[in-house]
């Protein structure tokens, strides 16, 4: 039997870096990964396929840089499905064989199979590399999978989860997507963009409960203005799949509203990917939906087994399960040089306009009694954004009134997700207005959207707007 010093089950980024780091420091690794293709959810079903739609959309619609895509250079004809599958499916490929790639590189042993529990230090595995495996160290990285409410009968034809809709053949001419919450959001946009009619269900009175209520509300008008239609406040009733291909899904909203569309994408919720590890076998502590119980420094209540990633639940994250995975290593090697995650770490979410986060919102300041201003600049006000043409985009800065001290950075607009890092190092380092005014940027850039923001925000201090 091959023993090895650590085990990780899984190559999305919370294994690979495991792994990849573990090995770095000269660790006896072996992965193992039960799909063909590597890279779990971040290559195959989730961060790189829907983001790649996102540009390809804006390029299709002609939003974007011509020739970036090297597809459909001059659009003579109409975009089809391949043509908006062909850039997804090239960035998938190629990530998947950079993990499996990095793997090598670093020595760690890979198997292909399914890894289940015989005992704490003991895997089996089932598939193409069929054998036993032992570990003195054991981490677990298995992702998630989007639930199934037993009432929609998916069928990744018509009937969609958030996997089978990137298998699409054809183009919906309509589409219903129940959940308003980031990975719906982000496909209404990219839909739409496409010329799909969107429906969009949502059980709550806003979208994206989370973020900061202007960039939501700013959101939905944007969304709104591009042909989504958002239907508030309720949720599915229940759904009558179609007989044949030329009947629509009827979809019965708790309202008593009904809607008929081409596709129906049901994006709210995923639970934890454990079934086959056989938890119960080793006593292995399972939590809500299927997650894993951890500490801080991801240990279950197995003390040489460690779980990161999707499967421990929030933030679920690509951006933050790499990092979970590499203080898990650092925690069991001691490599004495990542303890924790940050506390603050930005949000993105990849609608068509780009929303991103980080810190406290307005509506946490208000909640919790924190003397607090904002300062906004938009992007239209800024000479980039006036070349770039931009209209709707905004950055909104929340800071302590009492220091200046900035708390939070709230962007809606172009490369939103890009901008919002310098707001990561201004509210972890606990910089102010004054820090950000003494800072030179490049000229023209986005970024002066920070200085203008902090300028507003010292105007709304004094008391008067005087435009800086
Ligand atoms: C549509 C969508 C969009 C997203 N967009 C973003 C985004 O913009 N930014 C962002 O940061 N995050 C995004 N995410 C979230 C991100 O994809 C996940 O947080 C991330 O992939 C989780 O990584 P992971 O390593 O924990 O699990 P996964 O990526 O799910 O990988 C788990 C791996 O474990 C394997 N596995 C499972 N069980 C076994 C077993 N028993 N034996 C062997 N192998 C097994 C699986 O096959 C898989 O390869 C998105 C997700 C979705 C669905």
């Amino acid at each position: 039997m091959q023993k090895f010093e650590l085990i990780v089950i899984g190559t999305g980024p919370a294994g690979e870096k495991a792994a990849v780091k573990a090995a770095y420091f000269g660790h006896k690794v072996a992965i193992i990964e039960k799909e063909q293709v590597f890279g779990g959810a971040e290559v195959v079903t989730g961060t790189l396929p829907s983001k790649t739609l996102k540009e390809t959309a804006l390029y299709f619609s002609g939003k974007y840089e011509k020739g970036l895509f090297g597809i459909d250079r001059d659009l003579q004809h109409e975009a089809s499905v391949d043509d908006f599958m062909f850039r997804k499916n090239f960035v998938s490929e190629t990530a998947a064989k950079e993990i499996q790639d990095n793997l090598k590189r670093h020595g760690v042993t890979i198997f292909k199979g399914t890894a289940s529990f015989e005992d704490p230090h003991t895997l089996r595995i089932t598939g193409p590399d069929a054998q036993v495996v032992q570990g003195d160290y054991i981490i677990i990285a298995t992702g998630s999978y989007p639930y199934h409410p037993s009432s929609i009968p998916f069928d990744g034809k018509r009937i969609h989860d958030s996997d089978s809709i990137l298998q699409i053949t054809r183009f919906p001419s309509s589409l219903c997507i129940v959940g308003a919450g980031v990975i719906g959001c982000e496909y209404a946009t990219i839909f739409s963009t496409m010329g799909t009619k969107v429906y969009l269900v949502n059980d709550k009175e806003h979208i994206l409960p989370h973020v900061d209520h202007e960039i939501s509300a700013s959101l939905v008008q944007q969304m709104q203005a591009g042909g989504v239609e958002i239907l508030f406040n309720t949720s599915i009733a229940s759904l009558t799949p179609p007989k044949t291909d030329q009947e629509m899904v009827e979809i019965t909203l708790k309202s008593g509203e009904k809607r008929r569309a081409d596709m129906f994408l049901y994006a709210a919720g995923r639970s934890g990917n454990i079934k086959e590890l056989h938890c119960e076998k080793i006593g292995l502590e399972v939590g809500p939906r299927e997650q894993m119980i951890v500490d801080k420094q991801y240990r279950t209540n197995i003390p040489n087994i460690y779980a990161v990633g999707d499967v421990v639940g929030f933030p679920a994250l690509a951006s933050t399960s790499m990092d979970q995975g590499r203080v898990a290593v650092a925690h069991i090697f001691q490599t004495q040089d990542l303890h924790n995650l940050p506390t603050y770490f930005p949000y993105g979410i990849y609608t068509i306009p780009e929303v991103s986060m980080v810190g406290v919102t307005e509506d946490e300041a208000v909640r919790d009694q924190i003397n607090y201003m904002t300062g906004v600049a938009r992007y239209a006000d800024m000479p980039r954004g006036k070349i770039l043409g931009a209209k709707a985009g905004f950055l909104k800065i929340v800071f302590s009134k009492d220091d200046l001290r900035v708390l939070g950075v709230h962007i809606i607009g172009h490369i939103a997700t890009e901008l919002v890092h310098y707001g990561v190092i201004l509210v972890e380092e606990k910089k102010n207005l004054n820090d950000i005014i003494g800072q030179v940027f490049n000229f023209p850039t986005l970024h002066d959207l920070y200085k203008y923001a902090a300028y507003d925000g010292l105007s709304n201090v004094a008391g008067h707007k005087v435009k800086p």
